[in-house]
C-alpha cells in the first residue's frame, strides 16, 4: 500500500511541476496529506451521491452499493464496477488504491459487483435504473471557431464560450423542463460539467435523456462546412429566440467577435462568409474587405454591422439569407454538448471535487450565475492546496476546514447553494412518500 501511495505522490509531484521531495519526513508529511486531500473529495462526493437517502424508514439502504464508480489507476488502469456499501468501505477502497481519477456511473438494479453471479444464474437483471442527468461540454469543440487555444487548453479569451453554454443550458433545464437541483463544475481541464439531479431527472429513461439532448441541440455542422447550425422552419423555435436574445448575440458582439478577432484576417472572415449561400453577396462583402488593407481596431465592429445590413437590409426574399445572420451567431456561439454523454444512463463521468489527472486541478463547482468571473486557469491545484494545508496546519476533517483553502469558497458554495437545498427536498419527498404509503396501509386494515 505504502508503495502505491507513494507512486500517487510521485506522480502528482512530477505533473505540477515541483522538485521530488527527498526527506523522509516530508515525504511522509506528503503523502499523508495527498490522502486526506483524496478523501475529503470523495467522502465529499459520497455524500453528493449518497446523500439523497439519509437516514430514513422509508430510506433505500442498497442505494449506495448498486451505485458503479470507476478508479483510474496509474498508467490508465481502468477498474469499472467499483461498489461500496458505505462511506468507509469507500475511503478504505481509495486509501488502497490511490486512484488518480475517480468516475461516477449509474445505479444499478443489483450491487456491480455482483453482476456475473446474477448473469450465472440466469437472470438476466443487471441495468441502470437511475442516474443524474448529466452534460459534459468541451473546449475543444470548438476548436473550428477560436483562435487563441489550440487541442484542450482554455483561456479567458474561450472561456465566454463555457460561459454562454452554462447560461443557455441552465436556463433551459430550470424554465423549460422544471429542475432545480442543478450542479455545474469545471471539469479541470478543457470544459464543464452538468450534474441534474432532482429525483425526476436521476429516473429519465435513456430515450428522455435523448429527447432532452436533442432539444438543446443545433449543432449540426461537419468538419467540412462552414455552417455549424442549422435553423431551419420559418419561425425559431422559443427557446432558440430567447438563447439568441438574452445570451448569443450579446457574448458575440461584445466579447468574441472581438476577443478572437472574427474579421481582422481573410482566412477568418472567409470562414464566416461561408455561412452565406448567395454568392453576390459574398464577393461583394470579400472585395470591400479585402480592398480596406488599413489596419483598424475597428474592423470586427465596421464588418460585422456592414455584413448585417446587406443581408437584413435588401428586403431579401429568400428567408434563408436573412437567417444568416442568427445563423453566423449559432456557429460561433451555441453550446456544443457531447450528446452521447447525455443520452446514455450508463456514461461515465468525472466526480466533482477530484483532481485532474493531467492539470493538477481540482474539479470545482461553480455558481452559474457568476461563470462570467469564473477563472479557469485561476482554479486551485492539488501542490498549492498542499502547499496552503501544510503551511496553515491540517483542518480539513472539522466541518469548515477548507475555509483556509483556496478551495474554501467552492465548498462553501457547494454545500449551501447546491447539497442543502437538494437534501430538503430529498428528505420532503422521501417523507410525503412514506406518509402515503403509511396511509394507504391504514386504509387496507380498515377495509
Ligand atoms: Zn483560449
Amino acid at each position: 500500500m505504502e508503495k502505491d501511495l507513494n507512486g500517487a505522490v510521485d506522480m502528482q509531484i512530477d505533473e505540477c511541476g515541483q522538485n521530488k521531495h527527498s526527506r523522509n519526513q516530508e515525504d511522509q508529511d506528503f503523502s499523508s496529506n495527498i490522502l486526506k486531500c483524496t478523501m475529503e473529495s470523495s467522502s465529499l462526493m459520497q455524500t453528493f451521491v449518497d446523500g439523497y437517502h439519509g437516514k430514513h424508514p422509508a430510506q433505500d439502504q442498497s442505494y449506495l452499493s448498486r451505485r458503479e464508480f470507476s478508479f483510474t489507476l496509474e498508467n490508465d488502469i481502468y477498474l469499472r464496477f467499483q461498489s461500496f456499501k458505505n462511506a468507509n468501505e469507500m475511503e478504505q477502497s481509495v486509501k488502497e488504491k490511490c486512484p488518480h481519477k475517480i468516475d461516477i456511473g449509474p445505479v444499478y438494479s443489483i450491487d456491480p459487483v455482483k453482476r456475473h453471479a446474477y448473469a450465472q444464474s440466469g437472470s438476466n437483471g443487471f441495468a441502470p435504473v437511475e442516474r443524474e442527468l448529466v452534460f459534459d461540454i468541451d473546449i475543444s469543440e470548438y476548436n473550428d471557431v477560436r483562435y487563441c487555444c489550440t487541442g484542450s487548453d482554455i483561456c479567458l479569451d474561450c472561456w465566454p464560450l463555457m460561459a454562454i453554454a452554462i447560461k443557455v443550458i441552465d436556463a433551459a433545464l430550470r424554465d423549460d423542463f422544471g429542475f432545480n437541483h442543478i450542479l455545474w463544475v469545471y471539469s479541470g481541464r478543457r470544459g464543464v460539467h452538468c450534474w441534474v439531479c432532482d429525483s425526476k431527472a436521476r429516473r429519465l429513461s435513456n430515450e428522455q435523456r435523448s429527447s432532452i439532448a436533442d432539444y438543446l441541440h443545433v449543432y449540426k455542422g461537419s468538419e467540412n462546412s462552414s455552417k455549424k447550425a442549422s435553423l431551419t422552419g420559418s419561425v425559431l423555435h422559443p427557446f432558440l429566440v430567447r438563447s439568441y436574445t438574452n445570451v448569443l448575440i450579446d457574448y458575440f458582439e461584445k466579447k468574441l467577435m472581438h476577443s478572437q478577432k472574427l474579421f481582422s484576417y481573410e482566412e477568418r472572415y472567409q470562414k464566416i462568409l461561408g455561412v452565406i449561400p448567395d454568392e453576390s453577396i459574398v464577393t461583394e462583402l470579400h472585395d470591400k474587405w479585402k480592398a480596406d488593407r488599413k489596419s483598424s481596431s475597428c474592423f470586427e465592429e465596421n464588418r460585422w454591422n456592414q455584413l448585417k445590413s446587406l443581408l437584413q437590409s435588401r428586403k431579401q426574399k429568400v428567408q434563408g439569407l436573412r437567417r444568416c445572420v442568427e445563423e453566423i451567431v449559432f456557429t460561433y456561439t451555441y453550446p456544443r454538448i457531447d450528446m452521447e454523454v447525455s443520452k446514455h444512463m450508463n456514461h461515465l463521468l468525472k466526480a466533482p471535487f477530484c483532481v485532474h489527472p493531467k492539470t493538477g486541478r481540482v474539479c470545482v463547482p461553480m455558481d452559474p450565475q457568476h461563470c462570467d468571473s469564473f477563472d479557469p486557469t485561476a482554479v486551485p491545484t492539488l501542490s498549492k492546496l498542499l502547499e496552503e494545508l501544510n503551511t496553515g496546519g491540517w483542518k480539513a476533517d472539522t466541518e469548515n476546514g477548507w475555509s483556509g483553502t483556496s478551495l474554501g469558497e467552492s465548498i462553501q458554495f457547494f454545500r449551501s447553494s447546491f447539497l442543502q437545498p437538494l437534501l430538503k427536498t430529498c428528505r420532503e419527498e422521501m417523507e410525503s412518500s412514506y406518509n402515503a404509503k403509511v396511509q394507504s396501509n391504514k386504509n387496507s386494515l380498515n377495509w
